[in-house]
């Protein structure tokens, strides 16, 4: 089965500032890692901007507009306390949903098996009205509202191992019950929702919180022992991945101490589960990950595993 890698130079074209850790030489240094002769076989897509359309299903006109009409013609506007915008801003952004919506259209039409989507801005703090967090559209928000829009598929899951919380997919998650939102993340830590009792209007949400410095082993037994069983019973018809890996050890942001391995493990666990419950369709989005070597290590090492799979 085919692996796809959809990014797009505009992606490098997101300032937030120099002191910025969400930054180009985050993108850069993913890219330069997939390009290693072992990645031969990615298949590499241009990502397309977004159309309006797509970002409708998450985001209301007003918040649209509301960002494109922030971004500055030079140098920067904050749109949120982290949240810095440039003059390339608004097309990275474009490009980084509508990278999502293209590679569920590849997976959904069956011109591949997965996908991994390495792009920038990251979306899972972005709220329907709400930037927050380095993020600005809820891109795997739009990915899994497209698979259901476009395609027909009912039942969408959303996993995520970023070690911050994805508040802005479960907000929008909350209330449906044919939408799941499974998480591991820190806790305490920004931005402080997350906690195993938030569990949606249906059960359709399960928080696995972790304490700072948990490991492997705590990472592999939250997924092994509720998310993984909690995703199966869903059965979801389409599984995205919201794949931030500032859990890993040598992160500055946060104190968990995941390894390149947990990356691969996890990605393998939740390819079973895809091919059990919905031909194997997965496509992964980039989050967080700001130590750039840990960053390139972990995200071969998915990405790796979404080629094996
Ligand atoms: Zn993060």
């Amino acid at each position: 089965m085919t692996t796809l890698l959809y990014s797009h130079p505009a992606c490098a074209e997101h300032e937030p500032g120099a002191m910025h850790p969400e930054s180009p030489a985050r993108l850069a240094a993913v890219l330069d890692a997939l390009a290693a002769p072992e990645f031969a076989a990615l298949v590499r897509c241009e990502a397309p901007p977004a159309a309006r359309e797509q970002l409708v299903r998450v985001h209301p006109e007003s918040y649209i507009d509301m960002v494109f009409e922030a971004i500055p013609d030079t140098g920067h506007a904050s749109l949120d306390a982290d949240t810095t915008v440039s003059p390339g801003s608004g097309e990275a952004a474009r490009r980084a949903a509508g990278a999502l919506c293209a590679a569920v259209d590849a997976v959904a039409t069956g011109a591949a098996g997965n996908a991994f989507c390495a792009v920038r801005p990251p979306g899972h703090h972005a709220e329907p009205s709400r930037p927050m967090g380095f993020c600005v559209f809820n891109n795997v928000a739009i990915g899994a509202l497209h698979a259901r829009g476009a395609h027909g598929y009912r039942r969408v899951a959303v996993v995520d191992f970023d070690v911050h919380h994805g508040n802005g997919t479960q907000a929008m998650f909350w209330d449906d019950p044919d939408l799941f939102f499974g998480s591991t993340h820190q806790m305490p830590l920004y931005p402080g929702t997350g906690a195993a009792e938030e569990q949606g209007a249906h059960g359709n949400i399960v928080n696995m919180p972790l304490a700072p410095m948990s490991g492997s082993g705590e990472f592999r037994a939250a997924l092994s022992q509720t998310i993984l069983p909690a995703l199966r019973r869903f059965e979801p018809d389409f599984l995205l991945i919201s794949a931030g890996f500032d859990a890993h050890a040598d992160d500055p942001l946060a104190g968990l101490q995941f390894h390149e391995d947990d990356y691969a493990w996890v990605t393998e666990e939740l390819l079973a589960v895809a091919r059990e419950s919905c031909g194997g369709r997965v496509v992964s989005t980039l989050e967080g990950g700001y130590n750039l070597a840990a960053l390139a290590a972990s995200a071969a090492a998915h990405v790796g595993a979404l080629m094996a799979g």
